[in-house]
């Protein structure tokens, strides 16, 4: 990939420029519109301190929630501004709507070193249809544009794609950092890279295991997805969920990775899924009729906590089983111990909502090398692919060179 442009890498002249942020401030609010979890709000910080500190006029922009085009009120970006003025010790002013006169006007008014936040993009269904009026107007509102936000960068919205087509684009110093450690990761890895993936289903990861097959030196998988690979090899699998129409492609994989894939040998199974169930250990291919896998057994644990105790780098994204279940949690929260153990011998990167929150549950936030604000993003940049909003910088950089 080229190099990525960054809002540091330029002697870039910021003082009194309007510089648009798209941040991912997509942050979780209760029913009265209260932020329940200020993680994304925290990660946002550095960029906005940086251009404050060098006279820029700070516009913020981002989308909460799934509000379909419309005024919710309850997903009113002024929530996020207030705790962002609380962690700043600076006003961050809410605007009313993301474009428009008003807001205009607002943007006009505002001193070197402020800082405005405009609505919710997503109450306009142009956002999301990534219409090119809609992307004038907002670049309009400004002299640069930054995107910082790395976990909506796979999605070709506006305010993402749109937007750099008409002014100077540069990455944010959390997008830049994110897409950095992830390239290291798979492009330069300290070997041996291992990789490990859990979660529900096969059919989100194919592109993943295809890519990292081919690069990684040890792809451990685990989650309901380790039984559609037991399917396809004839394997019995009770009632465990597994994706049917996915037999013959984890047949392919398996065949493909054959020296690479390990799956677990032994699982956790339960008589019905739910966290009183009854529950026995058992050979991964012989789960009996009537019960289900709901978890990685011991001795899969002890070859996986082996396997990441010789790694040089570790990718982990998706927990091993039922995590949401106390009783079906122990594999992925073994597999979180053994992977922040690593950090500091090994890289350790991690990403996805459930891994995020099954190492919040283990008490290890923070304790791995990186930690990726992106699910889908990270998921998409590890099959391969250059994100529509890292494309979106690249081709602006090549514009204005
Ligand atoms: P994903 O969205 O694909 O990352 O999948 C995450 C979900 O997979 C979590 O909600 C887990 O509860 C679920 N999961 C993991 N292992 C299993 C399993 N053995 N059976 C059913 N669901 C599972």
């Amino acid at each position: 990939m080229a190099r990525l442009p960054s809002i540091k890498d330029k002697n870039l002249e910021l003082s009194g420029k309007v510089v648009l942020v798209r941040t991912g401030m997509d942050v979780p609010l209760d029913e009265s519109g209260l932020v329940t979890d200020d993680s994304r709000i925290q990660e946002a910080v550095p960029t906005i301190n940086y251009l404050v500190e060098k006279g820029a006029k700070v516009v913020l922009l981002t989308h909460i929630g799934r509000p379909g085009g419309k005024v919710i009120e309850s997903q009113r970006v002024e929530a996020a501004a207030v705790k962002l003025s609380i962690i700043l010790k600076q006003d961050v002013k809410p605007l009313k709507d993301c474009i428009g006169e008003d807001v205009e006007n607002a943007i006009k008014g505002m001193k070197n070193g402020e800082i405005v936040f405009l609505e919710n993009l997503r109450f306009h269904q142009e956002e999301e249809a990534n219409d090119v009026v809609f992307a004038q107007q907002l670049a309009r509102l400004g002299n640069i544009y930054v995107n910082d936000a790395f976990s909506n960068s796979h999605r070709s919205h506006a305010s993402i794609v749109g937007i750099p087509k008409y002014l100077p684009s540069y990455a944010g110093l959390l997008l830049d950092k994110e897409i950095k450690a992830l390239n290291a990761a798979v492009e330069k890895p300290k070997r041996p890279l291992v990789v490990v993936l859990g979660g529900a289903k096969v059919s989100d990861k194919i592109g993943v295991i295809r890519n990292l097959g081919v690069k990684a030196d040890k792809l451990i998988i685990g989650g309901a997805m380790m039984f559609t690979f037991y399917r396809s090899k004839g394997f019995d699998v009770g009632t465990s969920r597994f994706e049917a129409d996915k037999v013959s492609l984890a047949d392919d994989l398996l065949n493909e990775f054959a020296d690479k894939i390990v799956l677990p040998v032994d699982v956790i199974i339960a008589d019905k899924f739910a966290n009183d169930a009854r529950t026995q250990v058992a050979a991964a291919g012989e789960v009996p009729a009537g019960w289900m896998g709901l978890d990685i057994g011991p001795e899969s644990v002890r070859r996986f906590v082996k396997e990441l105790s010789e790694a040089g780098t570790i990718i982990w994204n998706g927990p091993l089983g039922v995590f949401e279940f106390p009783n079906f949690a122990e594999g992925t929260l073994a597999v979180a111990n053994a992977v922040s153990g690593m950090t500091g011998k090994a890289t350790t990167l991690i990403g996805g909502g459930d891994t995020l929150a099954a190492v919040e549950k283990a008490g290890l936030k923070g304790k791995f090398s990186h930690s990726s604000t992106g699910g889908g993003a990270m998921l998409e940049f590890l099959e391969g692919k250059t994100l529509p909003g890292v494309a979106a910088l690249l081709a602006s950089t090549a514009r204005e060179d």
